[in-house]
């Protein structure tokens, strides 16, 4: 892989094209490969989660050119990002309101921290695939049609995916993270079962509650890794 010179790499080295507005109106922005798109990977879905936002850019900016096959989207929900929450601005769980068969309008009971009960309620949208964030990422992957995606997440520390193809197992080898099935509670509405009913396969990779340089140490490699063309299906 050519990497960048290093005193390069704090800027990102080509522009994105925006995919859609969010609901304050930022741009929701995608950076294309140079070729067919094979995998797009997004991070940022959850706006508490931005060091999974950091982990990818930091790959992005170690390539000299842009990537051959994956499509690359830093902040899935940029409002969420930018006010420090979970959802997006509307308090909706953007991971519960995918339109799936088993979209629930219960509201989302989420923990504050790892070892808190489930007692912060945040909202699923008004109706399946209700909010601006969803509906253009949801076009984004209509029009790009990869061949898998791969959403960012933290803390769970593990590797889902309930088919456990050799995507997900490449990246459980690489970063040592359990591969699963589930991530041990329903997620009714979630980005990956709706890929799952559309036939897309859906690795969620959940980062180690660590600190941040911990998380680029381990992380940015294996993303830049499949940035630069790695074939994880071979
Ligand atoms: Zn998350």
């Amino acid at each position: 892989m050519k990497l960048r010179p290093r005193q390069e790499i704090g800027s990102i080295p080509w522009d994105p094209d925006s995919y859609g507005q969010s609901h304050l109106g930022l741009p929701l922005e995608v950076w294309r490969p140079a070729d067919r798109c094979r995998l797009l990977i997004h991070a940022g879905i959850h706006g508490e989660e931005g060091e999974t936002t950091i982990a990818l850019s930091r790959a992005l900016r170690l390539l000299a050119e842009p990537s051959p096959h994956c499509a690359v989207v830093l902040a899935a929900n940029p409002d969420g990002l930018i006010r420090g929450i979970r959802g997006n601005a509307r308090s909706v769980d953007l991971n519960r309101n995918f339109p799936t068969k088993d979209w629930r309008p219960d509201p989302v009971k989420h923990r504050s921290t790892l070892d808190s009960p489930r007692d912060v309620f945040l909202s699923p949208g008004s109706g399946p695939g209700s909010e601006p964030e969803t509906k253009a990422l949801i076009g984004l992957i209509e029009e790009l049609r990869p061949e898998a995606v791969i959403a960012l997440h933290a803390p769970l520390a593990c590797i889902d995916d309930d088919k456990q193809g050799s995507l997900a197992r490449w990246i459980s080898e690489k970063t040592d993270l359990p591969l699963v099935a589930d991530v041990g509670y329903p997620t009714p509405g979630s980005f990956g079962t709706w890929g799952g009913e559309r036939g897309l396969p859906v690795v969620t990779y959940e980062f180690e509650m660590t600190d941040k340089d911990s998380i680029v140490r381990k992380h940015v490699p294996v993303l830049a890794e499949l940035l630069a063309g790695v074939d994880p299906w071979s």
